[in-house]
């Protein structure tokens, strides 16, 4: 089935934003078909190297050896008592990021990364410790999830590792198409994680592709928020939550809203009975809560307690609320947490 889709897209668009251009300059003097076979093989997740892309001639392969296979190099992987595996990836121009797969009976999640690094600066965040260094291209971004592809059935991708998705559209949206186009991911088990950026999320009202959108709240009230997330002293609360009801009228998708729950700063009785009735009107919403990961920054998570009295308040006022599983908390799981630990073992070092 995949290989029908590559008839149509190979030579088309994709060119324009993918870095296996090499490799298409490369193939230039071959016929069009090995292109595809080539790709197929590639984003079928099947071949781990050049050497097992067999549908080729060996004298075309031996003509590839020296491209690199991948967009970049694992230097750490390390593997939670729950299954979670956390890999670090060293791009070509040596920047770190990290992507994570999160097993579970039903699922197998890819958390990816869209840039290294994040300029958000959300106080809570072990990767707004970091800066931003650069956006992510979309071969960059996909190829985290080929890299677990080839060992796992990936059946959903988050874009919640480092990073602000929304400030790098014009490389998120083309790794959308490269997951869902050619690695055969429906478009339903793609989700999109925001700080706020409302000119990004008005973007997405007009995407065709019908792909999740969640929206890290964390706040009921402006002046917390904006200590928490900087971001939302230029996209605040009321501003953000009239682009939201937008966005579910546009598109009849529901949004998802993420609230991570720091303990004695957002997770009172007072804070859920808010957030509800903040949300409660935009109608088609459900509000997932985060236990914290603890990192080095000074913040602790909400009880398990605390958590589920949260989830009765919310739901109580008549908004769907789940509580998210904590993954991988044993390997650093936590957002730009592994990126931050290398790092600092380097200028350590140095
Ligand atoms: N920039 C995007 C996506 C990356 S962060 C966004 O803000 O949504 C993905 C989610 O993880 C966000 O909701 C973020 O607030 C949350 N997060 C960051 N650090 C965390 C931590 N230590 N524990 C739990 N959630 C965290």
């Amino acid at each position: 089935m995949i290989i029908c889709q590559f008839a149509n897209i190979v030579n088309s668009m994709y060119y324009l934003y993918m870095n296996r251009s090499e490799l298409h300059k490369r193939l230039a003097d071959e016929p069009a078909y090995r292109e595809k076979q080539i790709l197929e093989s590639i984003y079928s997740g099947r071949a781990k190297n050049w050497d097992e892309i067999t549908s080729i001639p060996s004298a075309l392969r031996e003509k590839l050896r020296d491209l690199p296979f991948f967009c970049f190099e694992p230097v750490n992987r390390v593997v939670s008592t729950d299954g979670t595996i956390k890999s670090l990836f060293k791009m070509s121009d040596g920047a770190l990021i990290e992507t994570v797969l999160i097993p579970n009976k039903e699922f197998r999640t890819v958390c990816v990364s869209s840039q290294v690094g994040c300029a958000m600066a959300c106080g809570f965040c072990a990767t707004g410790t970091l800066g931003l260094t650069r956006n992510l291209t979309a071969d960059e971004i996909a190829d985290q999830v080929l890299y677990y592809k080839q060992t796992a059935k990936v059946t959903n991708v988050v874009y919640m590792g480092m990073g602000e998705p929304l400030l790098n559209l014009e490389n998120v949206l083309p790794s959308v198409d490269i997951l869902n186009d050619l690695m055969g991911i429906g478009a339903r088990k793609i989700s999109i994680s925001t700080c706020g950026i409302i000119p990004g999320i008005r973007k997405l009202m007009d995407y065709p592709k019908q792909i999740n959108l969640a929206i890290s709240i964390h706040s009921p009230d402006d002046a917390l928020r904006s200590k928490l997330m900087p971001v939302n002293k230029g996209f605040p609360l009321a501003k953000l939550l009239e682009t939201c009801a937008e966005y579910i009228k546009k598109t009849n998708r529901r949004l998802m809203f993420e609230y991570v729950m720091l303990s004695g700063i957002n997770d009172s009785d007072e804070q859920a009975h808010e957030i509800a009735r903040l949300l409660r009107p935009l109608e088609l919403v459900l509000l997932n809560l985060i236990p914290f990961h603890q990192t080095f920054l000074q913040f602790g998570s909400a009880s398990r307690n605390r958590i589920h009295d949260f989830q009765r308040i919310v739901e109580l006022e008549g908004v769907d609320c789940h509580i998210r599983h904590s993954a991988g908390v044993d390997v650093d799981a936590a957002c730009g947490q592994l990126a931050r630990t290398h790092y600092d073992k380097e200028t350590r070092v140095t």
